[in-house]
């Protein structure tokens, strides 16, 4: 077989991640490769840890991006934060609570799930029932925004609620960081992780992470050493500690990092609040199309995502063939259900930079049109215009 270079189609990517890449993410990525000890790439890396701090809105030092996916980022809160025998609170309404379980049951801990229907925010009610049930919590884990179904949680509530009860808490912000308000410091979060490819529209393959001081004293503190060597934070902390002494731990993703300083630049300049406001502009505008079709969200108007659109696959209508066709004749993306959702709805993606009026555009139009070829029984003519009012609207 004759192999040639890899050149992938270009796509239009609105699923639940990655999103849409900026140029210029994609630009700085191919940068000259130096050292991961260059006095310029230190540099480049303390720029780096102040970007995350304004993205988390955070000042905690131990504020940095782990050198992996989003799932390394919650693995690297739960190898640190828990102990074996520790009991661990998980709120779990979606996939990702799932993993969270699977992670503490791995290091050793004793997990308690307190669920919630899949599609629902977490219930601050069964949360605080729990923590009254099980006086000897160490910390509760929960997921600000579950992309596996669209819904949004009061992350502030429930962790003023952990605190009450004496644990430290641990929150998945992988689709809400720069998309959705995120306040570490505001919100008192103790452990909190991320990933580049959702909201900040960064390549694949990072983590940002941040742990204020009352989480380091746990991880400072441990009877038992941190079971994963790459992810024990008082070994990483060496390389992306404090000062310009760093010490070789693992190799930096040195150009990957190069494009997440880049992203990060880009959302600086935006602004959080601009960025905000355009994910809700946006997402009010998919939203009008998609009703107007006659498609229904199945998540409640306060708990939805406007960055993680979950819509009802229309009776009848084969999903895999709609995505499918979407794929190949308008180059788009949109997401499958996941878990208990397979099959029931699609996940359309406004995030980042794929949070744009050309996307929505592309989108409507799109399953307008493939839908109604496919004599699904929604309503022509009508979403393009129910979608343009919004955006019209400054
Ligand atoms: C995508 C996602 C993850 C996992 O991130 P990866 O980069 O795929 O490892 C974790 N939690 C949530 C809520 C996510 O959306």
């Amino acid at each position: 077989m004759l192999i040639h270079s890899f050149n992938p189609p270009v796509r239009t990517l609105m699923g639940p991640g990655p999103s849409d890449v900026p140029p210029r993410v994609l630009e700085a990525l191919s940068r000259p490769t130096i050292g991961h000890l260059d006095p310029a790439f230190i540099t480049m890396m303390d720029e780096l840890k102040e970007l995350l701090q304004y993205a988390f809105q955070t000042e905690n030092a131990l504020t940095m991006p782990i050198s992996a996916p989003g799932s390394a980022g919650m693995e690297t809160c739960f190898v640190n934060l828990v102990e074996p025998g520790d009991k661990v609170i998980v709120c779990q309404n979606g996939v990702f609570g799932g993993r969270m379980k699977e992670n503490v049951e791995r290091c050793g801990g004793i997990a308690v799930l307190v669920e919630d229907a899949w599609g629902e925010a977490i219930d601050a009610g069964k949360l605080e029932d729990a923590l009254k049930a099980h006086a000897d919590t160490r910390i509760v884990a929960m997921v600000h925004a579950e992309t596996s179904t669209g819904a949004q949680s009061n992350v502030a509530t429930l962790v003023k609620l952990a605190h009450k009860h004496d644990c430290l808490t641990i929150v998945d912000t992988v689709t809400s960081l720069g998309g959705t308000p995120v306040k570490v410091d505001e919100w008192e979060i103790d452990a909190i992780y991320s990933g580049s490819q959702k909201c900040l529209s960064c390549t694949p393959g990072l983590s940002p992470v941040s742990f204020n001081e009352r989480a380091l004293d746990k991880v400072r503190n441990r009877k038992t050493r941190v079971q994963s060597w790459f992810m024990d934070l008082n070994l990483v902390m060496g390389y992306w500690g404090e000062g310009a002494k760093r010490a070789y731990h693992h190799t930096a993703p040195i150009n990957a990092l190069y494009s997440l300083h880049e992203a990060l630049l880009i959302l600086m300049e935006e602004g959080l609040d601009a960025a905000w406001k355009r994910h809700h502009k946006n997402h009010l505008a998919l939203r009008a199309g998609l009703e107007a079709m006659g498609l229904t969200f199945i998540v409640k108007e306060a708990d939805r995502l406007p960055q993680l659109n979950a819509v009802s696959i229309p009776d009848g209508v084969d999903d895999a063939a709609v995505r499918s066709r979407l794929l190949k004749e308008y180059n788009l993306e949109i997401g499958a259900g996941l878990g208990a959702l397979a099959g029931k709805v699609w996940r359309i993606g406004l995030m980042g930079h794929s949070s744009r009026a050309e996307n929505i555009l592309l989108c409507i139009g799109a399953l307008e049109s493939v839908l109604g070829n496919m004599g699904a029984e929604i309503k022509l003519g009508v979403a393009l215009p129910a979608m343009q009012k919004v955006l019209g609207k400054s």
